[in-house]
């Protein structure tokens, strides 16, 4: 890799204390080998749930005596690989203490200067009510995608504030709950223009005022749409009559990367003229003080919503936002929640339009979000709540005039300024003090990042964090770069905002940004919220397909730390060591466990990964003259990011069979394969299968691939059933994405973060994307950058390099065979109740097991909806539902539930079938009985009236433990129709809530 030139070696504390003892006595290393002294606090128990003595009960109850024996039933033999493969010694493991030991040791080599660099990232403030209460509370941070509006209305709340507040500051009509970074919004905006203008016209323009990341990433997506990426001054080009007809879209950065505010509106005409789009990047701290965008005729607008309260982080996690005119709101991308009614009347929030959402859509798809950023959005909707509009415009103006004071004291000391409209960045001219070399040399011996654009131009971005010190300190660079002594120097000005540009309309006046403003009250809110949404925290999440594991305490702490999450992005390398090594080392043991040969963490999402493992595969096709390859066998069962990214990579979606029994068709396989053997680009295979089974025939059907001239691309989601057992190399794939946020640990977050890397074999290597801020290779074919961070969301790489450095690699292999027997062990039980539809020819199922609910749907007309409601009245998030098949849930428990639990979510489930039961035999009414009317809220059980053919107990305690332990959905059932039909996704305004 090119950067592994900057990894560490990697030394146990073990070997140091192994130094330091006495030459010919037995070493310490040795008696902590006979375990006189090795740790107590290690993670394997703590992370797998059952214990010794449940494991063996459960293997009794599935038939078998060993796990051997029982995995030799579940893992086809031909796939297994060695268990020397991944063990302690490949992957050696550490205690809790140890692990924090080496983070601490490795946090202290990030030696982050105060960073004014700016381009699109800044040191956010993080108000500590903020810090501990949402980003470090698993109450936040544990549980799903809101799929479950019932027990979700807390962050769909939340969301929908961001929402608001991103449609008032941008004075946009609609805003969806976030994208993935600024860049892959940016892409999101382009395509949606290209779509706009029914994919004919096939220029986007593009300002050369736009973030350079940004322009990178721009030029990978537009590759797979056939669509021409030019880079010019906008304001001229868009009046060129030559280009105009083929223009699809304009992209504009307001405030540009060097700082100028520039009105766009006379180019909003001219583009809508022509039939293009507008689409803006922009701040939304810059916007307090701007007329906003909506006001001058951007029909998109986006970008970072990072510098309200989130971390740089090293580049991530973070929430891009995207907002658009009421005409282009079904084709926005992302996940968009709304409001409606429950089945009282009563008012709630829920996802709306769900079937616009593009993963849905599968090949109609033109854009792969699922995974976005919903914890990171609801940290920045919570810094406003808690500023308000007031407090923003504090901010601002100090951001303001910090700009304004370090504008006329250098320009006191002779530099010259590129730009005399600006809001908090500013471009100068270092000539005077010889280069802008020159100036970085003294920057450095004071611990200070400048923004470099070349020899004789430096940038400078103030924001929230400065203080008059630093200003001090900043001053006194450029002062000694001059051989001068600097001084604060104070404006002459009012404003360095053009005042046509300056903003007018009111923002954020709804209720919700008004009044917690005490810390008080907002800790009151914030918990308020929180009570009302079901995490892990609660219960067990047993959803198939998703992984919701154990998110440890230990792996999540090191994230917060300073020198972690106050890292910028493009900082230079040798500041960033310690990042550096973890992400070396997290890459290292990701190729272990896939059996692939190189990494990257770029991608922010499974879906982005899946999109930039396609992109590997095209280009190196590409490289061998074979670009023309074209076509990607995907069977139908696959997850619809699968067919989604496919198309995003430029692919044409060819669709492969499966069996009755749920494996892939080898027939149809072979035919297809064939078919089209002179454009196969790929085939993408999810394993074990979407159904949930280790299929036999995995080997064949990848030969069968790479015989027809195709590379295969393995969905790693399912990852947390192999490792240690067998490997996607294994299996005959050339690439997989894996999900961090399932397999390995890093919480779901109500919706993301994720991060979706991909590991490719030997041949593929080179093609992996790059990034202008990594060192360049001369002749390199990587792709371009899929991100607007090279390392992508890289402060939550720590979590999974935690995870896995904590159970090692024999605890990853036990990991994993757990994961095995709680499904099969839940299959065994489930099965004398209800249809498990799959299972290998054994009769084991993988890591998860799908049951089929379709005959209550003929007999009673119960619907997989039903089921799932009335898991809530039990306190369990319903798994999966409807997919991969309409009329199933699929259900997967992971090892780090224990035995206790698993039982829990057992008898709910086969209570629900005897609650079931009385409707098909008619001793309830098929349309009012106790599945159709959940979830029961108190506000249902407390109704003045209760005539429903069943008792408020039955309906709320229907087992003895829910007495002692029950989670209460907060609103009865949410009628999705109705929220489509009225859609409304802001919160309530002053009038609302006064009426
Ligand atoms: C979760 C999942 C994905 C998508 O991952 P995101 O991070 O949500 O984009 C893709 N494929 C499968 C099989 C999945 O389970």
């Amino acid at each position: 890799m090119a950067f592994a030139r900057y990894a560490l070696g990697f030394h146990r504390c073990s070997q140091t204390i192994a130094c330091r003892s006495i030459h010919g006595a037995p070493t310490l290393a040795t008696a902590r080998k006979n375990s006189l002294l090795a740790p107590l606090d290690t993670f394997q128990e703590r992370h797998i749930g059952p214990n010794e003595h449940e494991v063996s009960q459960m293997l009794s109850q599935v038939g078998y005596d060993s796990m051997d024996a029982f995995i030799a039933d579940t893992v086809p033999p031909k796939i297994r690989v060695s268990t020397a493969n991944i063990s302690n010694e490949t992957i050696p493991s550490f205690s809790e203490s140890e692990l924090h030991a080496r983070a601490k040791a490795l946090g202290g080599q990030n030696v982050a200067f105060k960073s004014y660099i700016g381009m699109g990232y800044h040191c956010a403030v993080v108000p500590p009510v903020i810090l501990r209460n949402v980003m470090e509370n698993p109450q936040w941070y544990t549980p799903y995608t809101p799929y479950q509006p019932e027990i979700a209305q807390g962050r769909l709340e939340s969301l929908v504030n961001y929402q608001t507040m991103i449609m008032s500051l941008t004075s946009m009509d609609i805003a969806n709950a976030s994208l993935l970074d600024e860049a892959t919004a940016a892409a999101e905006g382009m395509v949606m223009a290209f779509v706009s203008s029914g994919h004919k016209k096939r220029t986007f323009l593009v300002d050369s005022g736009v973030l350079p990341q940004t322009i990178s990433v721009l030029r990978t997506r537009a590759k797979g749409f056939g669509i021409k990426v030019l880079v010019e001054d906008a304001s001229v080009a868009v009046k060129d009559q030559s280009l105009q007809p083929d223009l699809c879209g304009v992209l504009i950065q307001y405030p540009d990367v060097d700082g100028n505010i520039k009105d766009f509106g006379e180019l909003a005409v001219t583009a809508h003229s022509s039939g293009a789009l507008v689409v803006c990047a922009t701040d939304l701290l810059a916007l307090t003080m701007l007329k906003p965008p909506g006001e001058w005729g951007a029909d998109i607008v986006f970008g970072n919503s990072a510098r309200f309260g989130v971390p740089a982080g090293y580049g991530g996690p973070h929430a891009a936002f995207f907002a658009v005119t009421d005409k282009l709101k079904r084709k926005m991308p992302g996940r968009l929640i709304g409001r409606s009614r429950d089945a009282t009347g009563a008012p709630a929030y829920r996802l709306a339009l769900q079937t616009r959402e593009q993963h849905i859509r599968r090949e109609r798809a033109t854009s792969n979000v699922c995974t976005s950023q919903a914890l990171l959005a609801n940290m920045a909707a919570m810094y406003v709540v808690y500023h308000g509009p007031v407090g923003l415009q504090r901010i601002a103006n100090k951001v303001h005039v910090i700009a304004q004071i370090f504008k006329s004291s250098v320009e006191n000391l002779g530099y010259k300024l590129l730009n005399s409209t600006f809001f908090d960045t500013i471009t100068l001219d270092v000539s005077v003090a010889g280069g802008a070399q020159a100036v970085h040399d003294i920057a450095k011996s004071a611990r200070v990042n400048l923004r470099h654009i070349d020899d004789q131009h430096v940038g400078v971005t103030f924001d929230e964090s400065v203080t008059q010190a630093d200003l001090e300190t900043l001053v006194t660079i450029f002062a000694s770069a001059v051989k001068s002594s600097g001084q604060l120097v104070l404006p002459s000005e009012g404003s360095s905002i053009p005042s046509s540009l300056q903003r007018t309309s009111e923002y954020l006046r709804h209720p919700v940004f008004n009044k917690h403003h005490s810390e008080t009250e907002m800790l009151r809110y914030m918990n308020h919220l929180a009570s009302k949404d079901l995490g892990l925290v609660h219960s067990m999440i047993p959803l198939g397909s998703c992984t919701m594991k154990l998110n440890s305490t230990s792996s999540m702490i090191p994230l917060t730390w300073p020198e972690f999450s106050a890292v910028h992005p493009f900082a230079p390398h040798e500041q960033v060591e310690g990042y550096l090594s973890i992400i070396k080392e997290l890459e290292d043991d990701l190729c272990k466990i896939t059996g692939f040969h190189a990494a990257s963490l770029q991608p922010n999402s499974g879906a982005a990964g899946e999109y930039a493992g396609l992109c590997v595969i095209r280009a190196y096709h590409e490289s061998r003259g074979e670009g023309h390859r074209d076509i990607c066998l995907i069977p139908l069962s696959a997850h619809g990011t699968n067919p989604a990214s496919a198309v995003m990579a430029g692919l044409k979606v060819v669709p492969v069979k499966a069996l009755s029994d749920g494996s892939l068709d080898l027939e149809d396989l072979t035919i297809k394969a064939e078919k089209h053997k002179d454009n196969l680009a790929a085939f993408m295979i999810t394993y074990p299968s979407t159904f949930g089974v280790f299929e036999d025939g995995v080997q064949d059907a990848c030969k069968i691939i790479h015989d027809n001239g195709g590379q295969v691309y393995l969905d790693g989601a399912n990852l947390n059933a192999q490792i240690g057992l067998t490997n996607p190399a294994t299996c005959g794939g050339d690439v997989c994405h894996m999900n961090l946020h399932k397999t390995f640990a890093i919480p779901h977050g109500g919706g993301g973060p994720g991060v979706g890397p991909i590991c490719v074999a030997e041949h593929l290597a080179p093609f992996l994307p790059s990034h202008r801020s990594l060192p360049q290779i001369a002749g390199s074919k990587a792709i371009e950058a899929v991100s607007a961070a090279p390392f992508g969301s890289a402060s939550i790489h720590l979590i999974s390099w935690a995870y896995i450095k904590m159970l090692g690699g024999r605890g990853l292999a036990d990991s994993s065979k757990v994961a095995l027997l709680n499904a099969n062990y839940m299959a065994s039980r489930l099965s004398e109740h209800y249809n498990v539809r799959y299972t290998n020819k054994h009769g084991r199922v993988a890591h998860e097991l799908l049951i089929d609910l379709a005959e209550f749907d003929r007999s009673a007309g119960l619907k997989v909806t039903d089921f799932a409601k009335r898991l809530q009245d039990y306190g369990f998030h319903p798994p999966t539902c409807s997919w991969p098949t309409s009329t199933c849930m699929l259900i997967e428990p992971t090892e780090s539930e224990p035995l206790e639990e698993i039982d829990r979510f057992c008898d709910a489930m086969i209570q629900i079938r005897r609650e079931a039961e009385d409707v098909v035999t008619g001793k309830q009414p098929r349309d009012n009985n106790v599945l159709k009317n959940a979830p029961h809220p108190v506000s249902v059980l407390a109704e003045e009236e209760w005539s429903r053919p069943y008792s408020r107990r039955t309906a709320v305690y229907p087992l003895p433990w829910l007495l002692e332990k029950k989670f209460w959905p907060t609103v009865s059932r949410i009628d999705d129709a109705y929220g489509d039909l009225n859609l409304i996704c802001d919160c309530p305004s002053v009038e609302e809530v006064a009426s």
